[in-house]
């Protein structure tokens, strides 16, 4: 086997965006041996983005439940009887408060969920006004509200929505086992009305709902050959709802959840590849692994629109075991990262310099030792570059 694949050549140093995958290149891909996945999958992740650094973003369910359409996958189709409990839309005002809530753990982003088929006219004042209220607390704002016409889309960019939120979910050629109340060119039209808005995209598929290799490939296709790619990608892992239609369906081997990860990463580099729904199920070595796979977009908070999430704080707590943070140089240049880096060291090393002024002792410690300029210049250019290489 040629397990080269010379489907991700570098241009100029950097693996440029192609729109011209085709699904034999991508089963390729899949089918190298999973350490040259993962090490080509961290070579393009590195030429496009800080490899230390996670995306968070946090999910609201703004309206839940009784949604007419028939995905075999959700627990909020009224066709389906799970327990979910109903919920009209939420009220602005409580929003803004998981909003704030949100911005106080570490999102970026706040996406707020409704399960409608499309937005109502009615709807739009109140959406629209949420955006807004959102945007004033500084954060960005994501929505999935359904299916969009083209002047819905232009409403919501007005009101300032950052990225809309519509999924594939999977293959052309599996669509019709899983979804029959719309087609794909539906969705693929929404894709269409929304980034013809000037709005980001976020866009991905579920995986493990007994589709194929090549079903999985043939979604990675559709989403690396729009136009332009989605901004973020996110890629979930089935939840399997006792009360679906995929309740019991066999699940997927982890191993090729990781593949997949990866080799969207490699088809679409300069994306926010999102660890998306099923995370609850992973250990923290799989979503290590996912991240070393070139995932670097997560949801934070205990609910994903209705399905669980892990906490927050194991979050936390597995983002301080890999030396990952929040903290994003919007610039990912090597110079930028480079730059940044290099304060940081700055900023520890000035600290270990200075004893603290609060505390009993005036006199400096013992081991306390003062650099001169040239020796720290010296030890941050050298600390920098092994960080880098
Ligand atoms: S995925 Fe969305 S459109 Fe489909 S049933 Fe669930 S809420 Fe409705």
């Amino acid at each position: 086997m040629n397990t080269s694949a010379t489907s991700a050549k570098p241009q100029n140093n950097k693996f440029e965006p192609r729109h011209d995958w085709t699904i034999p290149e991508v089963n390729t891909l899949y089918a190298l041996p999973f350490n040259d996945l993962l090490f080509q999958a961290q070579l393009v992740h590195r030429a496009h983005f800080d490899p230390n650094y996670v995306q968070v973003s946090t999910l609201l369910s703004i309206k839940t439940g009784a949604c007419p359409e028939d995905c075999a996958y959700c627990p909020q189709s009224a066709r389906y009887d799970t327990g979910l409990e109903k919920e009209r839309l939420m009220e602005i005002n409580k929003v803004i408060e998981r909003a704030k809530e949100a911005k106080e753990a570490g999102s970026t982003r706040f996406c707020m969920g409704a399960a409608w088929r499309n937005p109502k006219a009615r709807d739009m004042p109140y959406v629209t006004d949420m955006v807004r209220e959102v945007k004033k607390l500084g954060l960005e704002t994501c929505m999935t509200l359904g299916m969009l016409t083209r002047e819905q889309a232009i409403e919501l960019k007005q009101a300032g929505l950052d990225y809309y939120n519509h999924n594939l979910d999977t293959s052309p050629e599996f669509y019709g086992d899983i979804i029959t109340t719309r087609t794909y060119q539906d969705r693929l039209d929404t894709l269409g009305n929304v980034r013809g808005s000037g709005m980001h995209v976020c866009s991905g598929g579920i995986v493990g709902m007994g589709e194929t290799g090549d079903d999985r490939s043939s979604l990675l296709v559709q989403l690396a050959n729009l136009e332009q790619h989605p901004e973020s990608v996110p890629i979930n892992m089935l939840v399997k709802v006792e009360g679906t239609p995929l309740d019991s369906v066999d699940d997927l081997e982890p191993f090729e959840f990781i593949r997949t990860i990866a080799v969207a990463r490699i088809m679409m580099p300069q994306s926010f590849v999102r660890l998306s729904a099923g995370r609850e199920s992973m250990n923290e070595q799989m979503q290590a692994l996912c991240f070393m796979g070139g995932a670097n977009s997560i949801f934070y908070g205990c609910k994903l629109l209705t399905t669980s999430n892990p906490e927050t704080q194991e979050d936390v707590m597995l983002f301080n075991k890999l030396g990952i943070n929040s903290k994003q140089t919007k610039d990912y240049s090597d110079e930028a990262f480079a730059a940044a880096l290099t304060d940081e060291i700055t900023q520890k090393q000035n600290a270990s310099l200075y004893v603290d002024a609060s505390a009993k002792t005036s006199k400096p410690s013992a081991e306390t030792k003062i650099m001169d300029e040239k020796t720290m210049d010296k030890k941050i250019k050298t600390q920098t570059e092994q960080l880098i290489s």
